[in-house]
């Protein structure tokens, strides 16, 4: 598995860039978007800035918080919101200023807590991530209702799905008179969505939540901006693909096999394309224990996903 241990120039750092989707929205895009590589953005008020995530490593959130700052004349950070745990979006977050107050949901907040991958990424990635110089940094203030929060004049609403779908804290930010959606992870484009630490009853739902906004932008967790004709396609591609998780565990359970047996059994068919299609695996993981009333087993749903591939999974983060 030697080409699973290379970087992928195209997915290199300094091919990020900040994508104006708005007069003063910013959606910061990183490609591939694939494992540890996600978007983030930036609102933009008058003399003031709200971030929505940070990036996996020192170095990305770095040019990140860079761009932000030359594309705003040195406007300060205000606020800041993680929409959800996972170290993509928070790892970074020991590089915002001292001074920006930090929002996430409260189970948001308690994953990220007791996270062990920050202090050291287990080898179920190859290369195995080094975060850089990052330190876990908790919000501030623990969201448990939908929020607005102002920012130069911009009002951004931090809304929860109501339930557990990408994870258990999800949170979106949604700007009402842009139409603009930072979905976070409750939104892959393109790539293969990921819900195990969550519920893909969950997630499908939280597509149909998302919809009813009637976003004319959407900033996914991962994969390119959204607009037009492309937000409705990207939702429908969610439920298709969760209702064939769905199906799949079913099956799988109704058969006595376990989720890497029914995963290698599965055919992916208009999904088997898209990149991370390990997630299968995952998500399985998730079916099954909802089902089965287990407790999820986080490390041994990683072991199966890279025996599913034969190898640790690609990053290059
Ligand atoms: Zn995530």
């Amino acid at each position: 598995m030697s080409a699973s241990a290379r970087r992928d120039p195209a997915a290199a750092p300094d091919t990020a860039r900040l994508v104006e989707v708005r007069p003063g929205t910013q959606a910061w895009v990183q490609p591939d978007g694939s494992w540890w590589i996600n978007n983030a953005g930036a609102v933009v008020g008058d003399g003031a800035v709200l971030v929505v995530d940070t990036c996996a490593t020192a170095e990305r959130t770095s040019r990140f918080l860079s761009a932000v700052d030359r594309a705003t004349d040195g406007a300060p950070v205000r606020l800041a919101v993680n929409t959800h745990q996972h170290g993509d979006h928070t790892y970074g977050n020991s590089l915002l200023p001292t001074a920006t107050v930090l929002l996430g949901h409260e189970a948001m907040r308690e994953g990220l807590r007791v996270d062990p991958v920050i202090d050291g990424c287990p080898p179920f990635w190859a290369p195995v991530p080094d975060w850089g110089p990052v330190q876990r940094r908790l919000p501030d203030v623990a969201v448990t209702a939908a929020t607005t929060v102002h920012v130069g004049g911009r009002a951004v609403q931090l809304r929860h799905p109501g339930g557990p779908a990408h994870t258990t804290g999800d949170l979106i930010a949604w700007l009402p008179d842009e139409r603009v959606l930072f979905a976070g992870d409750l939104v892959f484009a393109g790539l293969t969505p990921l819900v195990f630490m969550g519920s893909v009853p969950g997630a499908l739902a939280a597509v149909d939540w998302l919809a009813a906004l009637d976003p004319e932008v959407v900033v996914p967790g991962h994969g390119p901006v959204l607009t037009g004709g492309d937000v409705d396609r990207v939702l429908d591609e969610h439920r298709r693909y969760y209702r064939l998780v769905l199906a799949l565990g079913e099956q799988g359970l109704a058969a006595g096999r376990t989720p890497l047996e029914t995963a290698r059994d599965a055919d992916l068919g208009e999904f088997g394309a898209w990149a991370d299609a390990e997630r299968l695996v995952l998500n399985l993981h998730r079916v099954y224990a909802d089902r089965g009333g287990r407790a999820f087993d986080l490390m041994a749903a990683l072991g199966d996903a890279v025996a599913w591939l034969g190898g640790p999974m690609a990053t290059s983060v």
